[in-house]
């Protein structure tokens, strides 16, 4: 970058806008004194392993040990990450964070005979001394873990396939090295007409570029890199399912899809839902595509021309006192309670506000079962950071509500409902910016804001979904995924979903090639099944339906202390059937009508 903006340092910026992890720690010799205390206590694993089986009274004891051990860990761990990700030039804190690292680790081996041991004890024991008051509170936690009984293989061949994962996990590995360091990306012209070399993030920015030549050159030109190494990509990938569908079939599930959403015990139903709904609303999408050709006046709609800007520049800025007040008259609806906490994160120091010297960049919520929820943000003055500002303190109360809620053993959440608090605070927000707004350039964009979002999170991420499951399918059967064979399935998939109003450019049917997330062993579905249900919970809310803020704020507390399916059965949301799908397309389609009406 030419201009490189002057960062401040830590000590330069206002103490009430950095996070206070003295809240943790009073200091480095206090989290040394914790280091050491854990590792004593790791010795006396002796007096619990090999015992579990032995009484109730004696798995309880084993499980306090173990369950006493991660707590105290989780605060060690988190109070280093959270000071190297402030300053990740800090020599000390990368200590202290190397220190945690390995210290996890350890702790990791040395308990982990644990789970194979529970599951040792004979199902019909374990479930009467579960009935036991002591073990009671238990229950969940053992029920979930018991869960792996039919799937856990004798202990010499779960040592075999322990001792095998790097190799298993070789294709993915090899794929992140070829993409993010050996593949270099051609120079092609920026908007002011200066030579820039293509890289992943600069390949982001050129796409929205409102020079339509720009975004034409930065897509063929990086197309043409993943075109010439398409066959190996394709052997990364394929290897990559086939370790899936072999772990899958070693374990005992009936598909690779199964295995992975069991770690939730997700029926693979929700999946298929979410496929059938999306196909069967993909005319919102095709009616967004053409509406989206109507502006900028093209005769030929490109995938490059999909993610430039069509209502301009933000016409709203907003510096960061500002954004705290919008954020909590927004978040009102969700009630005084919930807004007593937004305020205590402003108040207590929860967050870690001004981008300065070596901050880790971006935001993300954080902390553990014993301290504050903590946000780490690196503020700008638009409309973007107040979304981000919103969406992690979703996160960060859903926190809160939780660890205050539950024991520590379902004193943390699902990644598959990780997401719904906080997109369900976006969603918030767009409905208080739309309530509160008649400028129509404003609402123009916060509309645009929010379709371009549904469109990038439910629609896209379901066409990867599709995708994700037909390579898995495909290779199961033994057909073998060429890159050919794979482009073929792919440019067709990607037709069906943006419709005839796209042209077909030949390079997006090897875009599979350049997805990381291919990866992830069927992740992608959630961020679309996390967002549908955020967009009906929030439509809920804010339209003040009986119960629902009720069921919602129960859901916040209910920590895993269920399985994610059924927790989201108390914030009213059944994931098993279609109406929320349905009732986040309406919301989508409503939206949709009224951006078509304010553009004409
Ligand atoms: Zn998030």
């Amino acid at each position: 970058m030419s201009d490189v903006k002057q960062l401040p340092t830590r000590d330069e910026v206002d103490e009430a806008l950095t996070w206070d992890l003295t809240q943790i720690f009073k200091s480095d010799a206090d989290w040394k004194a914790a280091y050491q205390k854990i590792e004593q206590d790791l010795e006396q694993r002796d007096t619990y392993q090999g015992h579990l089986g032995e009484s109730a009274d004696q798995l309880l004891a084993g499980t306090t040990y173990l369950l006493d051990i991660w707590h105290q860990l989780e605060n060690v761990d988190v109070y280093a990450s959270l000071k190297q990700e402030q300053d990740t030039g800090d020599q000390d804190a990368q200590g202290l964070a190397a220190q945690a690292n390995d210290l996890v680790a350890r702790a990791g081996s040395a308990l982990a005979w644990f789970n194979p041991e529970v599951l040792s004890i004979p199902e019909e024991t374990l479930q009467s001394w579960l009935k036991e008051a002591t073990l009671a509170p238990y229950a969940h936690y053992f029920a979930d873990l018991d869960r792996a009984r039919e799937h856990t293989l004798s202990a010499d061949k779960e040592g075999l396939l322990a001792g095998a994962s790097d190799i298993f996990g070789a294709s993915a590995k090899t794929f992140g090295v070829l993409d993010n360091a050996d593949l270099e990306f051609p120079v092609v012209k920026d908007e002011a007409g200066n030579d820039v070399r293509l890289t992943q993030g600069v390949y982001g920015v050129l796409l929205q570029s409102t020079d339509r030549s720009v975004r034409a050159a930065a897509f063929k030109q990086l197309y043409k890199v993943y075109l010439q190494f398409q066959n190996t990509f394709a052997s990364t990938l394929s290897s990559n399912v086939k370790g899936h569908n072999f772990d899958a079939s070693v374990h005992h599930y009936p598909t690779a899809r199964a295995a992975a959403l069991a770690s939730n015990n997700v029926p693979e139903s929700v999946y298929d839902t979410l496929v059938t709904e999306v196909n069967s609303h993909l005319d919102l999408l095709h009616r967004y595509v053409s509406l989206r050709k109507r502006i900028l006046g093209v005769d030929h709609l490109h995938t490059y021309d999909l993610y430039t800007p069509i209502t301009g520049e933000s016409p709203l800025s907003y510096t960061y006192p500002e954004a705290q007040q919008t954020a909590l008259k927004a978040l009102s609806v969700m009630g005084d309670d919930y807004v007593s906490h937004v305020q205590e994160a402003f108040d207590n120091r929860w967050v870690d506000v001004v981008e300065t010297k070596g901050k880790r960049s971006g935001a993300f919520s954080s902390g553990v079962y014993d301290t504050n929820p903590y946000i780490l943000l690196n503020w700008q003055d638009n409309l973007e950071e107040l979304f981000t500002l919103v969406h992690e303190m979703g996160h960060s109360i859903h926190s809160y509500y939780t660890r205050h809620n539950q024991p520590f053993q379902y004193g943390d959440y699902s990644i598959f409902v990780a997401e719904i608090a906080s997109t369900t605070n976006e969603n918030t927000l767009t409905q208080y910016l739309l309530d509160n707004t008649d400028d129509p350039k404003v609402k123009a964009f916060v509309l645009n804001h929010y379709l371009d979002g549904f469109k990038g999170t439910v629609f896209r991420q379901t066409q990867f979904a599709e995708f994700e499951h037909w390579i898995h399918q495909e290779d199961a059967a033994g057909h073998p995924l060429t890159a050919q064979h794979m482009a073929d399935y792919y440019g067709k998939l990607n037709q069906t979903y943006y419709g005839d109003d796209l042209t077909p450019d030949p390079e997006i049917a090897y875009e599979w090639a350049r997805i990381p997330h291919f990866y992830y062993n069927y992740y992608v579905f959630q961020y679309a099944t996390g967002f549908a249900a955020a967009s009906t919970l929030s439509h809920n809310i804010t339209s003040q339906k009986p119960g629902a803020l009720e069921h919602y704020l129960n859901f916040l507390k209910a920590g895993s202390s269920a399985y994610p399916l059924d927790v989201m059965k108390t914030a009213g949301v059944d994931m098993t059937k279609p109406d929320y799908l349905q009732d986040a397309f309406a919301v989508f389609e409503q939206r949709l009508n009224e951006f078509e009406a304010l553009l004409k």
